[in-house]
């Protein structure tokens, strides 16, 4: 039971947010009594951290508390096509240590081999502490089964049904997988959004969706492919086998074909779409979202001659991740899943 309390305290204060013991008992409905015992706890297992005191107003000051940052951290992996990257964080998610390897992907046991060297070296260059990786994220560019433990298919690494037991073998920490638009897409989360829809503007086009903060899967994990939403009926031929769609015309190989007024034209049309759909934030991402930020005046007057809906258009944002979204995500992904270890850390050492 006090564990239980201890989770939660933990993962309302994964928010960043300083706050006082007063601020927990009023958000998580408990007796200060309860918290004042769990809070001293986390503090003594150096989770918790006091940092000053609320200012005065006539009363006495409450001291305020945080996560100690360091008090753990998360491994995030990206798998590309032609390289691997490897991010660390803190356990707010702040970015620590970044590497990437020239390792063109290949589902064979050398491929793992040399995976397995290449993390060994990134933790030996940063001089990472692995006994403080509390878990790994993986970002992987296709459509993952977490309850089947396999890619369904990745269109872009050609690969279908491959099983993650290679992978989970050659990490040596608690590891989970998610699509690479998922993590994009999750790296975008603490900006005090709740609900969000991510378009992933790169050689293939996904996206992904945040509501209430966590990400929807759908029935069969393949909510938010947006990228083969038909955008051009019967236009361009898509790998998928159908035609026109967003695929072809939204990615950044796209763009360079049709140029900026064109692309702009189709993608004020998918954004408007998407907006009567579900009606909250849209961010985008990819390789053309790091580069869209001088056009976004002229997609948002783009966007307002086709919503007649919206007095002004203020729901598209480029992303704010312009590096090592993935990864990042990846271990965003982690520290959700494998966060709570800290607290059975400091469990077993009390
Ligand atoms: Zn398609």
């Amino acid at each position: 039971m006090t564990q239980t309390v201890q989770v939660r305290i933990f993962r309302l204060m994964l928010s960043g947010q300083t706050m006082t013991r007063q601020d927990i008992a009023e958000k998580l409905s408990l007796s200060m009594p309860t918290v004042l015992q769990n809070v001293t706890h986390l503090i003594d297992a150096n989770i918790l951290e006091e940092c000053g005191t609320t200012r005065s107003s006539g009363g006495r000051k409450a001291k305020m508390l945080r996560l100690c940052p360091e008090a753990g951290q998360l491994l995030g992996i990206n798998v590309g096509i032609r390289q691997v990257e490897f991010v660390t964080t803190d356990l707010l998610g702040n970015l620590r240590q970044s590497d990437s390897v020239m390792l063109p992907f290949r589902d064979e046991p050398d491929w793992y081999t040399q995976f397995q060297c290449a993390l060994l070296d990134f933790f030996e260059k940063y001089q990472v502490d692995s006994s403080q990786i509390l878990g790994a994220g993986v970002s992987f560019p296709g459509i993952i089964d977490s309850q089947r433990n396999q890619v369904v298919r990745s269109h872009i690494l050609g690969v279908e049904h491959m099983g993650l037991e290679r992978f989970q073998k050659a990490l040596t920490c608690p590891v989970v997988f998610e699509n690479d638009a998922n993590c994009a897409c999750f790296a975008e989360r603490g900006m005090g959004r709740k609900n969000y829809v991510y378009l992933s503007l790169n050689e293939s086009v996904g996206g992904a969706i945040i509501l209430n903060g966590r990400l929807w899967m759908g029935e069969t994990f393949q909510a938010g492919e947006l990228g083969h939403m038909i955008l051009i009926p019967g236009g361009r031929r898509c790998y998928c086998g159908k035609q026109g769609c967003a695929d072809t015309y939204l990615s950044p190989q796209a763009l360079e074909r049709d140029g900026w007024e064109t692309y702009l034209g189709r993608l004020a049309i998918f954004i408007t779409n998407l907006r009567m759909l579900l009606n909250m934030d849209l961010v985008i991402g990819g390789q053309v979202g790091i580069r869209i930020g001088p056009q976004m005046k002229d997609l948002i007057s783009k966007a307002a001659q086709l919503d007649q809906f919206a007095r002004d258009i203020n729901y598209i944002f480029p992303c704010i991740q312009q590096k090592h979204a993935c990864a990042l995500g990846a271990a965003g992904f982690a520290m959700e899943q494998f966060g709570d270890k800290l607290l059975h850390k400091a469990e077993t050492t009390s």
